[in-house]
């Protein structure tokens, strides 16, 4: 029972810090916030990400990169151009990677507004803290599992960041619903996304990127947005109207 909160707990908060401060933030500037606030949240989501903890800045970069050449050949990641989910996820990476340590040229147009925080990333981004997180959640497991089948669930935290982005990144543009005829092969998820925290309804969002609800239709609530104007009405970010 208590390994079950802690999946549904890790598995949540580290969506919230992907689509709140990653996506909706580092990469589309839905928002504004201070710098005070923006270091809460560089905190936050190191906590909450983890060993699979991602940089604002690299996943802002290449986020904005799918944005600009969906369904290309330069689309950082397109099931129309990778065969498997894992080849995918692999060649994600290694441009994330490229980004992250910047020995790759990338257009301003990419890297201009999105949040930066060299010192702090030198220690979150390093593979010992990543290490320590996994030996952290190993611990975790050894305490109070309470059966041998209940560490197979023990990867999905090591890879939780990523895992998350792939799932959108990789079904999202492949199996769903769309609401609008975008020129992409985008699809939301499920007409009520309670497993993605809004990131599934990918039709939406590649239709309007900057609109910080996700949901469309009545009935697609979009759980991300609420706490986003929770945040707005006690000033911690400025919600921005495009
Ligand atoms: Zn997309
Ligand atoms: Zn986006």
């Amino acid at each position: 029972m208590i390994i079950l909160i802690f999946i549904i707990s890790h598995w949540y908060l580290s969506l919230f810090s992907q689509t709140f401060f990653l996506h909706r933030y580092a990469a589309h500037k839905m928002f504004e916030m201070s710098n005070f606030w923006e270091k809460v949240f560089y905190i936050f989501t190191f906590i909450t990400q983890g060993s699979s903890y991602l940089s604002p800045y690299a996943y802002g970069v290449l986020h904005k990169m799918h944005h600009t050449y969906t369904d290309t050949e330069k689309d950082p990641h397109s099931p129309k151009y990778d065969k498997t989910i894992f080849s995918m996820m692999w060649r994600t990476k290694e441009l994330y990677s490229s980004i992250f340590d910047k020995t790759v040229d990338i257009d301003d147009e990419f890297t201009n507004g999105v949040p930066q925080w060299q010192a702090f990333e030198k220690f979150a981004h390093n593979w010992m803290v990543r290490l320590l997180w996994a030996a952290a959640y190993t611990a975790f497991y050894v305490i109070y599992a309470d059966a041998w089948w209940v560490f197979l669930f023990l990867p999905v935290h090591f890879i939780m960041g990523p895992l998350h982005g792939a799932v959108i990144n990789w079904f999202a543009h492949k199996f769903g619903y769309r609401n609008f005829n975008t020129d992409n092969t985008s699809v939301n998820l499920m007409p009520f996304d309670f497993l993605m925290f809004g990131e599934g309804y990918h039709n939406n969002h590649h239709k309007n990127a900057q609109n910080p609800n996700f949901g469309s239709k009545w009935y697609e609530l979009d759980p991300a947005y609420p706490i986003i104007k929770f945040l707005d009405f006690v000033r911690v970010i400025r919600i921005i109207k495009t």
